[in-house]
């Protein structure tokens, strides 16, 4: 007789761990590929950085600021038509559900910097990737008599980041477990705790770790000292309540960071949010919240000064950027995947870097000839949510 909590056990091509963005593009490819693959996930789908992320599809034109472009960062260059071709049904994932939040991003510059940034729009790098918006089609608020500025608008859609989740997780569902730990990692073997009690000793040829922060304490477990991460905090700021319009925009600075980029959602109650990154969310690390929505609302009110920012509702989060190891904790320029002894461990470095990063993992697959068992049907496994997104959660506005 077998006792109720005997481990079953499961063998798979490739076992991946975290559903974020990384996970998630991942598991669609693999499975389309043939690898027979499992997903396992500690808290809910999206629960890591993927729901904070501010949903843009960079086509890498605001990091072109420092001039300094090198050969792999114009991977990103190529993503906006990747996920274009995606949300239309014809890519390489369906993500036909998707809501497009905005089709294009602008970017506003004060008068200030103007002339210090002809040299930035004249490149070869900004050329047909950004065009010079006309007063009548500007966003409203940049509509007004007191902007001196000038609006620019950029090829890269603004995404739902939630309903991006939706759309890859749904057709793999039945491929993901939710659970508790996984412990014992011995080779090609390990255990996990299924949040419904069970026990599953799981075999696969290759582990690919894509828990974004949490690929620290997995590769500890593994006894793998390499590859190192390195976590860049944000203290992001979300504002509701009397906003003019839906805004999709990084305003630019004096430095390579714009000095504050704006997206757009809506709570529960359909009201419009704000949420702001940027320098204000870098530098912010250093401020308490008061001062952080202290430093927010000078920062707009100096900006759109026409427009009156004393009465609304405001928040702030906490959230790191977990990254692959740089000198002087730089932000990486693509996405990173790294193999010891058949555990790869990915970062995609930014939500619009999955495909890429999904590209070079396949490419590595198959140059290792891992085994591709085909389509097979996976026993019932216990179930993952999908995580809610930071403004509809009613508790961060208290
Ligand atoms: C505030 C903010 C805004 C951003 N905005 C943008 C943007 O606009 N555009 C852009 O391109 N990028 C953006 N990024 C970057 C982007 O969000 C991240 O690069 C991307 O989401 C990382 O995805 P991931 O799948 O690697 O990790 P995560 O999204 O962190 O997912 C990791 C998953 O692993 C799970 N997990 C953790 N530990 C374990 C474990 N031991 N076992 C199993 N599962 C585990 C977690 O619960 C989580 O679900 C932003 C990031 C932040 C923080």
């Amino acid at each position: 007789m077998t006792s109720v909590n005997e481990a079953k056990q499961l063998n798979v091509d490739v076992v991946i761990f975290g559903g974020g963005i990384a996970g998630l593009w991942l598991l669609t490819r693999l499975r389309q590929a043939g690898f027979h693959t499992l997903l396992l996930e500690t808290e809910s789908l999206g629960a890591g950085q993927t729901r904070y992320s501010q949903g843009i599809i960079h086509g890498g034109t605001k990091y072109a600021l420092t001039g300094k472009l090198t050969a792999s960062s114009e991977s990103i260059f190529t993503m906006p038509k990747i996920w274009r071709d995606c949300l239309e049904g014809k890519g390489q994932v369906d993500l036909s559900s998707v809501k497009i939040l905005s089709e294009h991003q602008y970017m506003w510059s004060t008068p200030s910097l103007l002339s210090r940034l002809s040299g930035f729009f004249a490149s070869r790098v900004v050329r047909g990737r950004m065009v010079a918006v006309n007063k009548n089609d500007r966003p409203a608020v940049f509509q007004n008599k007191k902007f001196k500025g000038k609006v620019y608008q950029l090829d890269e859609p603004v995404l739902d980041a939630g309903s991006v989740i939706n759309a890859l997780a749904g057709p793999n569902i039945n491929n993901i477990m939710h659970i508790k730990n996984a412990t014992g990692f011995s080779e090609n073997n390990f255990t996990v705790e299924a949040t419904n009690g069970e026990s599953w000793n799981i075999t696969a040829e290759k582990i690919i770790l894509a828990a974004g922060k949490g690929n620290a304490g997995l590769l500890k477990q593994m006894g793998h000292v390499i590859p190192e991460m390195q976590l860049r905090p944000l203290q992001m700021v979300m504002v509701r309540g009397g906003l003019p319009e839906k805004l999709y925009a990084h305003c630019l600075g004096a430095s390579a960071n714009p000095r504050i980029t704006i997206t757009s959602h809506e709570d529960k109650q359909g009201t419009i949010v704000w949420y702001m990154g940027g320098q204000l969310a870098e530098e912010g690390i250093h401020r308490s919240k008061e001062e952080q929505i202290d430093k927010a609302k000078k920062e707009l009110q100096s900006l759109m000064p026409w427009l009156n920012f004393t009465l609304m509702q405001w928040s702030t989060l906490n959230i790191s950027r977990a990254e692959p190891k740089q000198k002087e904790g730089k932000r990486p320029a693509t996405s990173f995947y790294y193999e010891d002894n058949n555990v790869i461990t990915t970062w995609p470095t930014k939500l619009a870097l999955a495909p890429n990063l999904a590209d070079d993992v396949l490419k590595h697959l198959d140059k290792h000839q891992v085994t591709k068992s085909g389509y097979k049907d996976m026993p019932e496994f216990s179930h993952v949510e999908v995580s809610d997104l930071p403004w509809q959660e009613e508790s961060r506005w208290m």
